[in-house]
């Protein structure tokens, strides 16, 4: 049932100390703006935002002595080097350090201090829309003019939010994210900024704190989920006994739960059974153990990446005026049968198997 990237977790045993981190998904990222249905779903799962405050321990890195750093790869740079500071605001004194020509270094300090306005004359809305059209290596490229040995530098800048470097990332969204280059330009953060993405637009809103994390992440939201819907499975009651409860992966898929989750299915067809217009019932193939099953119910919810969703459901489906109107939910697509409309299932499941949910574990 929990996603693949919320379910991972990192455990390191060091002598006799269990040490825990994320293994994917880490943050419960800007809560403040999440819906009513998402905030109400937290505290539903007895998640404290207040906890965060005191169980987070801000200061941590500055009290070991530790500070930011830029590895420099041989593969890249000719040698391998750190070098102390971030590429968003690196010191003069950092950069004489690095494996880069001076005219480069001189580049890098262009662009961190950048005042120019590269687009004269043109309002705030039209700038932005520019850069939401071009990548930010195509900005420090054609708009900056920074000579093309300055891009390694800051091509992985986005790697860790996006999984994907400068060159595939609007210029905007790296603006939305405070990143070197925009300054003189004088954009409006008041305004619409349309065409940006959702993450630097939440950022750029952003009054709290990066604190709302679990040890593990977010894989302690997908516990306390299992929990709630498996209770036998994970003993405890509270958000900070469920880092280190032990779930029974057992008693996950009991026939006597009212839940059940089913782990390691992979799903292949789903399907009404009979006509889509007037059935009451879907039915939902999967393979597990090199085997395929089925299960039947009154709906169902597909969560999974949506580019993948479209393959288990047969072409029938895909075009009628129920897919299509399925289509506009994001990523949830549901599959409802005579007995239900769309939002229902959301809202007040028909019974504890009218939602089914196979996922790989
Ligand atoms: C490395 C990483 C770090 C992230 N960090 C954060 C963060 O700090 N904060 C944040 O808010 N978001 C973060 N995200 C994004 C967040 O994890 C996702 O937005 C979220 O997990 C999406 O949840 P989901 O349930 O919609 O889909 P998914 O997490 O993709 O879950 C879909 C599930 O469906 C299963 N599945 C797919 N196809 C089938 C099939 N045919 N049959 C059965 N099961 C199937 C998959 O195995 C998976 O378990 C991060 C993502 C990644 C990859």
């Amino acid at each position: 049932m929990t996603s693949a990237a919320t379910r991972s977790r990192n455990e390191f045993t060091v002598g006799d100390r269990l040490l825990i981190s994320y293994g994917g998904t880490e943050s419960i990222e800007s809560p403040a703006q999440y819906s009513t249905a998402a905030r109400g779903l937290l505290s539903d799962l007895g998640i404290d935002l207040q906890r965060f405050y005191t169980a987070f321990d801000r200061g941590r890195y500055q009290k070991l002595g530790m500070t930011r750093g830029i590895f420099f790869d041989r593969e890249t740079f000719g040698v391998d080097r750190m070098v102390q500071g971030s590429v968003s605001d690196i010191s003069r004194k950092a950069l004489d350090l690095a494996p880069l020509t001076e005219a480069i270094k001189r580049d890098v300090l262009r662009v961190i201090g950048n005042r120019t306005n590269h687009f004269p004359g043109l309002p705030s809305p039209e700038k932005k829309a520019r850069l939401a059209r071009m990548s930010y290596r195509d900005f420090l490229l054609n708009v900056v003019k920074v000579a093309p040995g300055v891009i390694p530098l800051f091509q992985a800048m986005t790697h860790d939010l996006y999984g994907v470097g400068i060159d595939a990332i609007p210029a905007l969204d790296c603006w939305g994210l405070e990143m070197p280059g925009f300054e003189g330009l004088k954009l409006d953060d008041d305004e619409p900024s349309p065409g940006i993405g959702r993450t630097p637009l939440l950022e750029m809103n952003e009054e709290e704190p990066y604190i709302f994390h679990f040890p593990d992440g977010n894989a302690s939201v997908a516990r306390l989920l299992a929990r709630r819907l498996v209770p036998q499975a994970l003993p405890g009651d509270s958000m900070d006994d469920v880092v280190t409860a032990r779930l029974a992966y057992g008693k996950l898929d009991q026939p006597s739960n009212s839940t059940r989750i089913r782990l390691n299915s992979t799903v292949i067809r789903v399907k009404h059974r009979g006509d889509p217009a007037s059935a009451r019932e879907v039915e939902v193939t999967y393979v597990r153990g090199g085997k395929a099953r089925s299960v039947r119910a009154g709906a169902c919810v597909l969560a999974c990446w949506n580019m993948v969703i479209p393959l288990p459901l047969p072409r029938v489906v895909r075009h009628t005026e129920a897919g299509a109107r399925i289509r506009g939910q994001r990523c949830r697509w549901c599959i409802p049968t005579s007995r239900s409309t769309t939002g229902e299932h959301f809202r007040k499941p028909v019974s504890p198997m009218s939602t089914h949910r196979a996922a790989t574990g």
